[in-house]
């Protein structure tokens, strides 16, 4: 089975766009989602636009805030401040990544976690490490999205996650642990990756290495979600072997229109629960 990530992006979209639309006729107002974007990275520029395109078309308001890559880090958490305390704004994202001169971490942890819909505030990765109610990270909540599409119950599975990242692998942990399911967190440092990648019954990649995970390295009756992004020539490529995979195990992703249209479900869908819960 290939799943397809841009079909069921489209379903969340749709019901985010249905509930917003209700919402509005209720209580006369919309989420609206800031996006602070830092430099002329392209990219960045690109993914930023997208957003601001896919927030729109679901009734989110949507603003991007430009600066210079010479910012300082002073002005960026000054413009935070004022977002957070403005009651018109549901949620603040910064584009990452960040000139040198500005502490990624600072900024994280400026962005108040009521707004903080890219889910990194230590807040809410404290309260997903803890099982509970949190905004959650838009890639590994997509990627859970998508296996749950295909396995209802992941209760007692093993799951094995390639990568560490706070962006990726470690959310994509603890919502796999949260499904009960056994995980194992490979990395860089990992001995003998294939060994540990064939217990998998769930297997995440989010490396950044093209091409990484092969046939050999994984169980028929296994589901393998590809989150990677890689350019190789003109073509974009996941982590994962995709044509010598597909046909072999129980579900596949593609790279692309797999996970990548669900991250940007996802932060519609966050940006809706930052809303709703303002109205509270
Ligand atoms: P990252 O911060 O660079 O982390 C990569 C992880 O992979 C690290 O934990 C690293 O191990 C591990 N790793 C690197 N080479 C390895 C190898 N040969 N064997 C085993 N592990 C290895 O990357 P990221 O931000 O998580 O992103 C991962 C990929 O996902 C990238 O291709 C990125 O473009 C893509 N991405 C896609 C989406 C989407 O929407 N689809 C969203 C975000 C990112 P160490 O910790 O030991 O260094």
């Amino acid at each position: 089975m290939i799943i397809d990530g841009k079909k069921e992006a489209a379903i969340i979209r749709n019901e985010i766009k249905k509930e917003i639309s209700d919402l509005k006729s209720k209580i006369n107002k919309t989420p609206s989602l800031t996006v602070i974007l830092i430099g002329d990275y392209a990219p960045s520029r690109i993914y930023v636009k997208n957003k601001k395109k896919s927030a729109l078309e679901v009734g989110i308001n949507s603003e991007i805030i430009e600066y210079p890559k010479s910012v300082s880090e002073k002005e960026i958490l000054i413009k935070i401040d004022e977002l957070n305390k403005d009651e018109k704004i549901s949620g603040i994202l910064v584009q990452l990544p960040l000139p040198d001169q500005i502490s990624k971490e600072k900024i994280i942890n400026a962005i108040h976690p009521s707004k903080d819909v890219d889910g990194f505030n230590p807040v809410n990765v404290g309260n997903l490490s803890s099982g509970y109610k949190s905004i959650i990270p838009c890639t590994p909540f997509g990627c859970l999205l998508l296996i749950k599409k295909v396995e209802k119950n992941l209760s007692g599975k093993h799951a094995v996650i390639i990568g560490r990242s706070n962006l990726n692998g470690k959310p994509m942990a603890q919502l796999l642990l949260k499904e009960n399911c056994t995980v194992t967190i490979v990395h860089s440092k990992t001995k003998n990756l294939q060994n540990e990648c064939l217990k998998a019954d769930v297997l995440v990649a989010a490396v950044g290495v093209p091409n990484l995970v092969r046939k050999s390295w994984v169980k028929d009756s296994a589901i393998v979600i590809d989150v990677g992004i890689n350019k190789v020539g003109e073509k974009i490529v996941g982590d994962v072997k995709f044509d010598e995979l597909k046909d072999k195990i129980k579900a596949i992703t593609p790279v692309p229109g797999g996970v990548g249209p669900m991250t940007i479900a996802c932060l519609l869908k966050n940006t809706l629960e930052c809303f709703k819960a303002r109205q509270l």
